[in-house]
């Protein structure tokens, strides 16, 4: 099976060499040089451009930052949709907006190529180990055409529903996730503040009723947890900026779908007011010093 791979950038890169390692003959583009000359030392066949790598390709992937991205690769008569063969695949592993992957596989369908939204989660750990979690929006036959390279990257793969459908759970994942660790960094702050050793706290409130996946696994105060961005100066891990642009991806979907979500908002605002204040690059954990006054 030949598959390009386009954007070889933080999380492209480890997945275009796992699908390569797991003997798929791999194309890669990426429209900056850097990008290209790291993916060149990791031994991937590089093309001159985004068609040129899809020109034979039986599957095309893609892992781009924003819809803006997507929809340049794919739309129009310049578009890479226009100049596949029928019968081919696409699958968009970028974050984008569900309406944005939707537009991109409505045009993929009518010139009778297949197409899905699979964005991730697991960051850049989880694509280096491919122990991804796809989160797939398609037809049932397309999903089921794309497992053999999904699996090649990651280890769960669930169909959430039509075309944008694994954006919009994506979507919902970071809300929660955002909402969570915002939360959870309220009661810890609240908790230092009044003299209490984080670590003891935490470990009681992740046996009560407070437990959740933030105290589990990414705890946001500095060495609480050994091996968490917050405990290595909140480098790594999944960035401020990136989490801002999936809240504001959740509040566009929240305005078209007429829905109320008032902590999301709420969320997306802390996370600009941290990013104005010049903590974009920063783990998105950091977002506790906003809140309370927590050393590291
Ligand atoms: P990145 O900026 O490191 O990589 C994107 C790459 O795409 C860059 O190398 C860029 O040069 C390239 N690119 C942009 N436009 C292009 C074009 N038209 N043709 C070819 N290449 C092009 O971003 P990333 O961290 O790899 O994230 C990619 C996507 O995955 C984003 O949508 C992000 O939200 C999502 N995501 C990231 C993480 C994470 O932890 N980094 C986790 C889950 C999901």
């Amino acid at each position: 099976m030949k598959v390009a791979f386009i954007g070889l950038g933080n999380m492209g890169r480890p997945m275009a060499r796992n699908l390569r390692s797991a003997g798929l003959d791999v194309t890669g583009f990426d429209s900056s040089t850097e990008a290209r000359a790291k993916a060149a030392e990791d031994g991937l066949t590089l093309a001159a451009s985004a068609h040129e790598a899809a020109r034979e390709a039986d599957v095309v992937i893609s892992m781009l930052p924003a819809g803006e991205h997507v929809e340049a690769l794919y739309l129009g008569d310049a578009g890479v949709l226009a100049h596949m063969d029928r019968g081919r695949l696409v699958v968009d592993c970028s974050t984008v907006a569900p309406s944005s992957a939707r537009t991109v596989a409505e045009v993929a369908l009518a010139r009778g190529i297949g197409c899905i939204d699979a964005p991730v989660s697991g960051g850049t750990a989880g694509a280096a180990a491919a122990t991804l979690t796809f989160m797939v929006g398609g037809t049932t036959a397309d999903v089921e055409r794309a497992r053999v390279v999904l699996e090649k990257m990651g280890k769960n793969i669930f169909h959430a529903g039509s075309a944008g459908a694994g954006q919009t759970t994506k979507i919902c994942n970071n809300m929660l996730l955002a909402i969570q660790m915002i939360g959870t960094s309220e009661a810890l702050a609240l908790g230092i503040a009044s003299g209490l050793d984080p670590k003891v706290l935490s470990e009681i409130m992740k046996q009560s009723s407070g437990g959740n996946w933030v105290l589990d696994k990414y705890n946001p105060v500095p060495n609480v947890m050994e091996t968490t961005p917050a405990s290595k100066g909140y480098a790594g891990g999944f960035g401020t900026d990136l989490m801002l642009k999936d809240l504001g991806l959740a509040l566009a979907a929240a305005v078209s779908a007429r829905a109320s979500t008032p902590l999301g908002s709420l969320a997306r605002n802390l996370y600009a007011a941290h990013s104005l204040a010049g903590h974009g690059a920063l783990d998105f954990s950091s977002i506790v010093r906003l809140i309370g006054n927590v050393e590291g």
